[in-house]
């Protein structure tokens, strides 16, 4: 079998029980008869993109694969299982290849999670956000700790043994002293990876709204948000976790392949509602009205015809030689392991230091860049304001 490159697969389930009051994704509460239609709908998708990159035309090896949302576990698993079929149907899967799921407490049962293992799912990431009910009422999420509690340890008994667990900091009413509780609750439980990203106030949300109606103080002030961050890596280093980027947390040899090739900017086909992809120097967004969408990939769709499938990509955007070195310097520099000084120059056939040599130089001298061994970097007071320095990499 002539396999040529390999790929990640990303699989958008636009759904949730209901809608979370920070949310910006893009999900929503839906029926069921409308979770059978989309699930067609996403078939006649992966089947099409199959016969351009999978089984029928390049062939590409599927290395990893994340089911995300949404809340994919609030479709049944029958669905999960027609949705995995279908991938296996049309692409050709790494024999270890990493293929997530995304969970939500509230959602979950011993018999779904033992579903999702037999369908091949071989990793969970469940949403937590915050081991203390109080912070999750606030932010409207569906379960209590109790209840991620026992979905995490029906997740063990199904076999689960590679699990992340999605914490948030800076919450409304949230102090140093709740995080650290949340921090050694979660520790205690031993998952293989945690996330930890700091809340972002999106316009457009309940909570932007309530905030901006005179609640700030319910948020912890930008110095507790910068705590939080210090104890959460304190915390999660001493428990024996190592962190492999700004916000991603894992023991070792756990570090999610999935989430990597997105830094590592490797390729990705992302099927589903407003899927993103990032193919061949291209990246392409797919449609974002579930109308529109299920209307393209209605039964008369013909997944033998590349322009239809391509009707689906809605923003197209081919990156130039700036782009893609601009990319390579932020993606890359949001892991702990830095990037390459060769792989650079292989990628681009430039020398790093003719491209960027003044901001290197003058971050190295601020001590927030470390430049050692073929390697470049962030130092720990670089991570701290790596934003800043990321836009020093845009080019003209
Ligand atoms: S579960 Fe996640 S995707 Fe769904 S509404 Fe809440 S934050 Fe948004």
């Amino acid at each position: 079998m002539n396999k040529t490159k390999s790929m990640g697969m990303y699989i958008h389930i636009p759904f949730c029980m209901t809608k979370c009051k920070y949310c910006d994704f893009l999900s929503f509460p839906c029926d069921e008869p409308t979770k059978r239609i989309y699930v067609d709908s996403l078939k006649r998708e992966i089947l099409a993109w199959g016969n351009i990159y999978g089984l029928g035309g390049e062939n590409r090896n599927i290395s990893t694969i994340f089911i995300g949302g949404g809340t994919p576990s609030y479709l049944d698993s029958n669905l999960i299982f027609e949705i995995m079929k279908c991938v296996r149907n049309n692409f050709y899967i790494d024999e270890n290849a990493e293929i997530t799921i995304e969970c939500n407490p509230g959602t979950l049962n011993l018999l779904k999670l033992s579903d999702f293992k037999s369908c091949g799912i071989n990793r969970l990431s469940i949403g937590l956000q915050s081991a203390n009910d109080n912070e999750l009422k606030a932010i409207g999420r569906i379960h209590s700790f109790t209840q991620f509690k026992e979905s995490f340890l029906d997740a063990r008994t199904a076999g689960f043994d590679n699990i992340n667990i999605d914490l948030m900091t800076a919450l409304p009413y949230q102090t140093l002293d709740s995080l650290s509780n949340t921090l050694d609750t979660v520790i205690e439980l031993n998952p293989e990876h945690i996330s930890a990203y700091s809340l972002i106030l999106e316009e457009h949300t309940p909570l932007y709204d309530y905030i901006n109606l005179g609640h700030a103080n319910i948020l912890p002030d930008e110095n507790i948000d910068r705590e939080m961050y210090y104890l959460t890596k304190e915390k999660l280093l001493s428990a024996g976790y190592e962190r492999y980027e700004i916000s991603n947390y894992s023991k070792p040899n756990y570090a999610s392949r999935h989430n990597l090739s997105y830094w590592n900017r490797t390729d990705y086909l992302g099927v589903g509602l407003g899927a993103s992809s990032f193919i061949d120097n291209v990246r392409y967004k797919n449609e974002e009205n579930i109308s529109a969408y299920l209307l393209l990939l209605d039964k008369n769709f013909d997944d033998n015809h590349d322009g239809n499938v391509s009707k689906l990509k809605r923003e197209i955007t081919t990156l130039n030689l700036n782009d893609s070195m601009e990319e390579f310097m932020f993606l890359g520099l949001r892991k702990e392991s830095g990037i390459s000084i060769s792989e650079f120059s292989r990628s681009f056939n430039k020398d790093i230091f003719d491209v960027y040599g003044n901001v290197l130089d003058k971050y190295s001298k601020m001590n927030l860049l470390n430049i050692n061994n073929g390697n470049i970097k962030l130092t720990a007071a670089g991570f701290d304001v790596s934003n800043t320095i990321f836009c020093d990499f845009l080019l003209d």
